[in-house]
């Protein structure tokens, strides 16, 4: 195996080159969206310079080389979760619109007003609304998993909530504000045995940790690109095919037909039945070459590297005077996010900003959980393969100076 050589890596991101505000840019928000490596770029470029037309439609070269291309990124994710058979992988065009998918076509044909939905109070607001939207239109029940003051979800606390009445336990692989890996294999089978299907909300894990939906035993992973150093506009749903098979389309429109007349549409198979419409065509085949990327590295060597630089950030940082983490759970990843005695979240951001930080600050798409930390916003600093110890350093500089300015 090759070693993990972060210089070759970081040239492999022509953006982690640009000045910003005449500083080296330190990129600490890859869990927001993570920067491209050329070979993704170049991907997109070939697709419209020499490959590219519509898929499925033409009987033309031209359109059999880019439908070709596109079931090879189908195929690639596949694998790449270990997904059972290559139909299991819909595209969709991110982590949001997997959700909503779930929810609008296997929850309104499976769930009644006597049903329960479980969610933990980790969610990111599309892990939570999909799920409201349906409760909404069913008048079925929403409970929520709480979370422990270290951001750890227990187990414990998905049994007491689970029962013969839950229809879907729906929930992060990865806390995107806390970090929290949540025990998924344990809470899938707990979930099984009660007769509910599980949903893992995939966007913050696929990316620090190689997944394997089958012995997971999630039933449906969704996951984007944007965030596994691939093209935004495209997604994924996983969804096991005998689940698949049995819900109705999820919209309606060019592709998803088997044949149509005014008094009956029938539908096509897996997977083109959730795909209506013209697809993101070159954002597949980018993210294709995202996954080809991370697995030419290894997932398994990311995560160890990621993992030490998180314990260093995390011991650097907890250097600085009134800075508090939210989220110390054991076995956590990639994300810090803290708040300063005598700073708000947003001048944090903006003062980092003047060295060239880039840093998130806000709710982060998680209001309940703000609420449950009672704090009304944080500042997250989140890594990628790309990150460096000096990067760490930059920052913990920099909010020295906060400290500086507002004491
Ligand atoms: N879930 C989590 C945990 C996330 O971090 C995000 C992105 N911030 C999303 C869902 C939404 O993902 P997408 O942008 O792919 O729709």
């Amino acid at each position: 195996m090759m070693p993990f050589d972060i210089d070759a890596i970081r040239d492999d991101f022509p953006i982690l080159k640009e000045e910003v505000r005449g500083k080296r840019l330190v990129y600490l928000d890859s869990a927001g969206s993570s920067q491209k490596p050329t070979q993704v770029i170049e991907s997109l470029k070939r697709v419209y310079e020499t490959e590219y037309s519509n898929v499925h439609r033409g009987l033309h070269y031209m359109s059999e080389q880019t439908s070709a291309r596109y079931e090879e990124a189908r195929s690639k994710v596949a694998k790449f979760l270990n997904a059972e058979f290559d139909q299991e992988i819909i595209f969709t065009k991110g982590t949001t619109e997997s959700i909503n998918l779930v929810a609008s076509s296997f929850g309104r044909k499976n769930l009644g007003p006597d049903d329960e939905i479980l969610i933990t109070w980790a969610e990111h607001h599309s892990n939570i609304i999909p799920w409201q939207l349906l409760r909404d239109q069913i008048g079925c029940e929403i409970k929520v998993v709480p979370v422990d003051d270290d951001g750890a979800i227990s187990l414990e606390s998905f049994k007491k909530l689970i029962s013969k009445k839950t229809k879907i336990v729906a929930f992060c692989h990865v806390s995107n504000v806390l970090g929290t890996v949540l025990p998924v294999k344990e809470v899938a089978e707990i979930a099984h045995q009660n007769g509910a299907v599980v949903v893992i909300d995939g966007a913050q894990g696929v990316v620090h940790m190689p997944v394997d939906v089958q012995d997971l035993g999630a039933d449906f992973y969704a996951f984007g690109g944007h965030k596994v150093y691939g093209p935004s506009g495209i997604g994924v749903l996983y969804g096991k095919r005998d689940l698949l098979n049995q819900m109705p389309p999820y919209q309606g429109g060019g592709g998803m037909i088997n044949t149509v007349s005014f008094s009956e549409t029938t539908w096509a198979d897996l997977p083109d039945k959730f795909e209506a419409g013209t697809p993101p065509i070159a954002q597949a085949i980018g993210l294709g070459e995202a996954i080809d990327y991370m697995e030419n590295i290894g997932l398994s060597k990311i995560a160890k590297y990621e993992l030490d630089l998180l314990n260093y950030a995390t011991q650097r940082l907890s250097g600085i005077d009134g800075l508090n983490f939210i989220g110390t759970a054991p076995g956590k990843v990639s994300v810090l996010s803290f708040t300063m005695d005598c700073a708000h979240p947003h001048d944090i951001a903006t003062i980092v900003d003047q060295d060239g930080v880039a840093v998130r600050a806000g709710h982060h798409c998680a209001q309940p959980l703000m609420e449950r930390f009672d704090i009304p916003s944080a500042a997250r600093a989140s890594f990628g393969l790309y990150n460096t110890r000096e990067d760490v350093d930059v920052l913990a500089r920099s909010l020295e100076k906060v400290n500086e300015i507002f004491k």
